[in-house]
């Protein structure tokens, strides 16, 4: 096998979709599998449809992911420039390759006459109502005007576009790695338009002749493409490029949560989760999307979850590091069928992220959020609260909001819950073993424990009538993890103060 060369080729309309993300990450699973080279090209010749930012945001997402491109804008080497932008120079004699063998033809008919032939071919019920085999010689092109008249046409400047010309009974033959043998019958394909007179190529011929010139070996891309890849083989054909056409796999969609159909940004909004990596604000409307990196997701999480919507690595594992998928990965592994996206098994996979990250990284994040919010924290007690409060959340932002109380005293104490489990010789129990976690020496959660142990038997006092009013005293409702824990972390001073607090000022 030649070297395997893939590329991700997204055009900059606007945000990378997850399922985008897929695609780019399964491009480079199979690139590093087999030691090959994974591209990132930017498809922008459709200047239409150009969306300021867009660039940036893809390779920002990609690069959040750790979906590091080998050659790309900014590695420029032998096979750059990857911006078609920046090579329409390149693709005019290929298309001229075409007119000259008599494989693409010049069009001149205006945007009136186009639309006059589909209402005729509807109408007349008569096949499908585009440009190909049948209705291109009652057209305006190379095929029905003289010689003499094309060039006059040229010559004065006229808009024209080159279409291909689809051979008229033909069978185009296939072999995807995902879906197999895909045949085609050459009338259904239209003559697509490869080329305009303002000079740009459109997306078939600019992919086609880039996929040629970068030596690409496999194309691995959505199934949307997939009504595109006979025109593609056809235009390999017609090149005399056949033998260096690469394989073609389809990988199937990404499927909305409940029923059935494409997941989109209208799914994302309506269940209440992202569809895009990043946070993506839409220069003309200003609207901004929620992204995966802003939701608090942790990229290794992302890649993760993405990787197993539609690949399966045969066995019972879920959690891989970008390395092992690396190691996993095989299209062969890709299914068929779409897979259902599920945003509460994605975070799942981001609780399992939490729970193994360093806590320094965790106590980073916890740090940003405090900044933002204006939190007053002590830095050497982040990492002790990450490791107590991470077992009960999803994001670093829910441990915050858990936490809450570790950072400020109770400024009001559960109401229902005081009214339930306040009683009258609380105050009195309280500060008995408030007297007695003096001693506690040094100030651990075992000595505090045993201490509190200690104090109930001593006192025949049960576990039910301590520790719910402790609870409110340190904490002010009736949540939180284990209290000699919390009262580790909030030391012996601050414990204290809260435990006589209570028992002064709350009554029953
Ligand atoms: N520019 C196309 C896109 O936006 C690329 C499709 C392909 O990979 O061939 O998805």
């Amino acid at each position: 096998m030649s070297k395997v060369r893939v590329r991700f080729a997204p055009s900059p309309t606007g945000p990378l979709h997850m399922g985008g993300v897929r695609t780019a990450l399964y491009n480079y699973l199979f690139a590093k599998k087999h030691g090959g080279d994974f591209l990132l090209r930017i498809e922008d010749t459709d200047q239409n449809r150009y969306v300021p930012g867009a660039e940036q945001y893809i390779m920002e997402s990609l690069q959040w992911c750790g979906i590091h491109w080998d050659e790309g804008p900014g590695t420029e080497n032998a096979f750059g420039p990857y911006r078609q932008s920046e090579r329409q120079g390149l693709y005019r004699q290929y298309v001229m390759q075409l007119i000259e063998s008599g494989r693409a033809y010049y069009a001149f008919d205006t945007p009136e006459e186009l639309e006059a032939m589909r209402k005729r071919i509807e109408a007349e019920k008569s096949g499908n109502p585009q440009y190909d085999s049948r209705s291109r010689l009652s057209m305006k092109n190379s095929l029905t005007l003289s010689g003499e008249e094309v060039e006059q046409r040229l010559a004065s400047g006229e808009n024209y576009v080159i279409r291909i010309k689809i051979p008229e009974n033909e069978e185009i033959v296939l072999e995807d790695l995902i879906r197999g043998k895909v045949t085609v019958h050459s009338s259904q394909l239209d003559d697509k338009v490869l080329f305009k007179s303002d000079g740009m190529p459109t997306y078939h011929l600019a992919n086609v002749v880039d996929d040629y010139l970068m030596q690409i070996s496999h194309v691995i891309r959505g199934e949307e493409w997939l009504p595109s890849a006979p025109l593609h083989v056809l235009l390999y054909q017609s090149l005399g490029w056949e033998d260096s056409m690469p394989q073609f796999a389809h990988l199937p969609l990404l499927l909305k949560p409940d029923g059935n159909g494409k997941l989109s940004k209208r799914d994302g909004d309506r269940l209440g989760f992202p569809v895009f990596p990043l946070q993506w604000k839409d220069p003309k409307s200003g609207e901004t999307s929620s992204g995966y990196r802003e939701a608090g997701y942790f990229p290794e999480a992302f890649v993760n979850l993405l990787a197993l919507l539609g690949w399966n690595p045969g066995t019972d594992q879920e959690i891989f590091s970008l390395k092992e998928l690396v190691e996993a990965f095989s299209l062969e592994r890709v299914g068929k069928s779409g897979s259902k996206f599920d945003p509460e098994k994605a975070k799942w996979f981001n609780h399992q992220y939490l729970q193994s990250q360093p806590l320094q990284t965790i106590t980073e994040r916890m740090q940003v959020i405090a900044n933002q919010k204006g939190i007053h924290t002590n830095p050497d007690k982040l990492p002790k609260i990450a490791a107590l409060m991470r077992e009960r959340a999803n994001f670093v932002h829910e441990i915050m909001e858990q936490s809450a109380f570790f950072f400020e005293p109770p400024s009001q104490y559960d109401e229902a819950f005081a009214k339930k489990r306040w009683k009258e010789d609380t105050p009195g129990i309280l500060m008995s073993l408030a007297e007695l976690l003096e001693s506690a020496e040094p100030f651990t959660s075992e000595n505090i424990h045993a201490l509190i142990q200690k104090f109930m038997e001593d006192n025949g006092i049960g576990a039910g009538k301590l520790m719910p009013g402790l609870r409110l005293a340190l904490v002010g409702s009736g949540m939180g993890p284990d209290l000699s824990a919390i009262m580790e972390i909030l030391g012996r001073g601050e414990s204290l103060e809260r435990i006589k607090r209570a028992a002064q000022n709350l009554k029953v």
